[in-house]
């Protein structure tokens, strides 16, 4: 729908998905000391208490994902206002991924970026089902692309709408879900696949929570795990990632994620998973605790 030309913006560190797409169609330049020439990197560290800044100049698209894979961090209504005010003074396109938009737990953090006003003139909004419903196997989700949303045509003329743009790709590129794909996904939505889907998300937060606790006392700085299934953990006596994800595999058999693979601000984290047993959680727990003790 864009060209392959257009500049980007990330937070960082964020799901590689948004980076490598990109340079696989050509837009994110080269490849200077771990950072892309064409991409903007929006820093979320402990010190700006993971709410990225708004970029001083203008970028043609923007990713942001909420809650946020990997640091488990949401934005707030205020926050969101600022990104959708930025887009619409801008011209941005916001690229919205709600993967995790069934995981909020506390009531005042937004589900969707169009409960901000003006948001349906800039803003894609993603919802996979792998996360919410299981569904990484099956393959189905779904994007909202408003038709009110318009992008500019590049000698600056004509503002074409994307619905269509979309439409007309879709039909050329993909013909639509199978239907049994879309049967499942229907069930979702029925009375037993909410209670059903409610109960696993749950359960996985149940994971989040026991993990939280458990990290915290034995004396971690954990962010996330409260509206998001991952837990975002900062490495002890200032380890790099992936020297604490070796200390972590060989010493304690436990495996996580090394922070710094989600961007360069992400080094000195590691990232923990609520998708597991919870067996499999309480035993980490123990093999962590153990492991400190030694
Ligand atoms: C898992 C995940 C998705 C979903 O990807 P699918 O291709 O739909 O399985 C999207 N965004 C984020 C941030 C994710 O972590």
């Amino acid at each position: 729908l864009v060209r392959w030309d257009n500049s980007l913006g990330v937070t960082d560190p964020i799901y590689p998905v948004y980076i490598d797409s990109n340079v696989m169609c050509g837009r994110a330049g080269v490849l200077e000391n771990g950072k892309w020439s064409n991409v903007t990197y929006m820093p979320c560290m402990e010190t700006n208490d993971f709410v990225p800044q708004i970029p001083d100049h203008r970028v043609d698209m923007i990713y942001l994902c909420y809650p946020n894979n990997p640091t488990g961090t949401v934005i707030t209504k205020e926050e969101l206002k600022k990104w959708v005010n930025y887009a619409l003074k801008n011209d941005t396109l916001i690229l919205y991924d709600a993967a995790y938009e069934a995981y909020i737990t506390e009531p005042h953090i937004p589900h969707s970026i169009y409960e901000i006003k003006g948001a349906r003139k800039v803003a894609i909004e993603f919802h996979s089902y792998s996360k919410t419903a299981g569904f990484t196997g099956v393959r189905c989700g779904y994007t909202v692309i408003p038709k009110e949303l318009t992008a500019v045509t590049i000698d600056g003329k004509e503002r074409i709408a994307l619905n269509t743009l979309w439409f007309r790709r879709q039909c050329t590129k993909f013909n639509g879900t199978s239907y049994i794909s879309q049967r499942a996904a229907e069930a979702i939505y029925s009375p037993d696949g909410k209670e059903q889907t409610k109960a696993v998300i749950d359960y996985y937060m149940g994971n989040a929570r026991l993990m939280y606790d458990a990290l915290k006392k034995l004396g971690f700085r954990v962010y996330g795990g409260v509206n998001a299934p991952y837990l975002w953990v900062k490495t002890p006596d200032g380890v790099d990632s992936w020297k604490f994800f070796e200390q972590l595999l060989y010493g304690a058999q436990i495996v996580c994620t090394p922070g710094v693979g989600f961007g360069p601000s992400g080094e000195g984290f590691v990232r923990f998973t609520s998708f597991g047993e919870r067996e499999d959680c309480e035993e980490a727990m123990q093999r962590l605790a153990k492991w400190m003790k030694s």
